[in-house]
């Protein structure tokens, strides 16, 4: 069930809530609604008693699974990474190599997405690969990397990690934790990132529904890490034209479903260079908070994912492009007045 506590709720209402269902051998978890008030999911049922107390707003006996990601009864999630606001009005950019090559090429790289217009730097140091011979990153070297590129360029880094037992020393340098594609139903490493205070990015798997993927959310918030931003990256498509398809039908669904921030990356979610600029353009339009992309100084000799990387001068359009964008959706614009205007700013 869902307590939902008025902004004026007295605070020993919650404690005999959280109280009440400690007795009854249940969880009761706290959260803010993002309207003053708060929310109380409890895996199970209190009895009425506790239910009458005063600043008790409602109770929703039903309730999606994932009662903490869910949407109902609250207002959409802001997520902090560093200075940097991810569901705010204004979408955000991530941004940098698929793999840590080494300082000079990431220092590179990072002062040109900055330059591009990029909030966040990404860049793996641990690193999924289909191959076992494949570079699998430069690992802690490449956690130290980044620490130095967010030294040198003022952007925090995010980065992924593949096990339980690297949270702590990638936690330790990184700004936002990267949960895979490939990770996304490891329990263990779902509650393992759920117990650090670092924002997460929890990427959809290739072939996991919505659902799943916001029950792995769940898992996240229920080990009491609020912090969390989804990414839609592609779903195995039948097509082997394309490496994935990005499913931008998930975007707005998934605002739908959760208060939390979505963003999407259109660089797994084509597998093509070509393809990165339009879909970005897309997944804006479809709503999302932001953008994760691959880019190198020189994408053709990119250690890993190159023929799905862009240069800094694609991202440099996309930001551009996709602001311009997001303005002339705004609900709140007059859209033939914004489009007048943008074109006496550009001639
Ligand atoms: C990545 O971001 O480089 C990556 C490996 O992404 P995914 O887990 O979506 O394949
Ligand atoms: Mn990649």
């Amino acid at each position: 069930m869902i307590v939902r506590l008025s902004p004026s709720a007295p605070a020993t209402t919650l404690d005999a809530l959280l109280h009440s269902a400690a007795a009854a051998g249940l969880e009761g978890r706290p959260m803010p609604d993002g309207r003053g008030g708060m929310l109380v999911g409890v895996d199970g049922a209190l009895t009425n008693d506790v239910l009458d107390l005063p600043g008790i707003a409602a109770v929703h006996l039903t309730h999606k699974p994932y009662m903490m990601a869910s949407r109902e009864h609250r207002a959409p999630s802001v997520v902090r990474v560093g200075d940097v606001e991810i569901g705010s009005d204004r979408p955000v950019l991530m941004a940098g190599p698929c793999v840590v090559e080494g300082r000079a090429e990431l220092l590179e790289a990072a002062r040109a997405v900055r330059a591009a217009g990029a909030d966040i730097l990404r860049g793996g140091a641990f690193k999924p690969r289909t191959s076992p011979y494949a570079f699998q990153g430069l690992g802690i070297e490449g956690l130290r990397l980044l620490a130095e590129a967010r030294e040198a360029t003022g952007m925090p880094v995010v980065t992924e990690v593949m096990e339980p037992d690297q949270v702590d020393i990638v936690a330790q340098y990184a700004d936002m934790l990267q949960v895979g594609s490939r990770n996304m139903a490891n329990f263990p490493l779902l509650r393992r990132v759920g117990a650090t205070n670092r924002p997460v990015l929890l990427k959809r798997g290739f072939a996991a529904t919505v659902e799943e993927w916001l029950m792995s959310a769940e898992y996240i918030l229920a080990s009491g890490n609020s912090d969390v931003v989804l990414c839609e990256r592609g779903v195995r498509g039948f097509d082997p034209i394309l490496r994935f398809t990005l499913d931008l039908n998930a975007v707005p669904l998934a605002k739908e479903l959760t208060h939390l921030p979505v963003i999407v990356d259109p660089s797994h979610g084509t597998g093509r260079r070509s393809l990165v600029e339009p879909m970005a353009l897309a997944g804006l339009a479809a709503g999302a908070d932001g953008l994760i992309v691959e880019v190198h100084q020189t994408p053709d000799r990119a250690k890993c994912d190159a023929n799905q990387t862009v240069t800094p001068a694609v991202l440099a359009r996309i930001h551009r492009k996709g602001l311009a964008l997001r303005a002339a959706l705004r609900d709140d614009v007059d859209v033939a007045a914004h489009v007048e205007r943008t074109l006496v700013v550009a001639d």
